[in-house]
């Protein structure tokens, strides 16, 4: 039976498994334009997408051609600059909000 939990889910747009919302990374393609940015606090305006925080699911948004298509040409390489040291930094589970 899964633990009844007040952190809700969110998708990752690649491996397409729900977590709560703390172990993904958000990113936010702001209304009006077409690339995606970084949204550490989680509360920028625009349509959000999640990404677990591993190396697997960060290999595989620029690797797979269907993601790159969707999601990774409109990252900029300063933000996956950002995602890599998220995951490197992430570990001790504190959570940025
Ligand atoms: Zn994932």
């Amino acid at each position: 039976m899964p633990h009844p939990s007040r952190i809700p889910e969110r998708m990752c747009i690649v491996c397409r498994n729900l977590r709560p919302r703390t172990e993904l990374l958000r990113l936010v393609r702001p209304t009006g334009r077409n690339d995606l940015v970084p949204d550490p606090t989680g509360r920028k305006p625009g349509k959000g997408f999640y990404l677990c925080r591993n190396q697997d699911c960060l290999a595989r948004l620029q690797k797979e051609k269907k993601l790159r298509r969707l999601f990774a040409g409109r990252i900029a390489p300063e933000v996956f600059s950002w995602m890599e040291l998220e995951l490197g930094a992430a570990g001790d589970g504190d959570a940025l909000t």
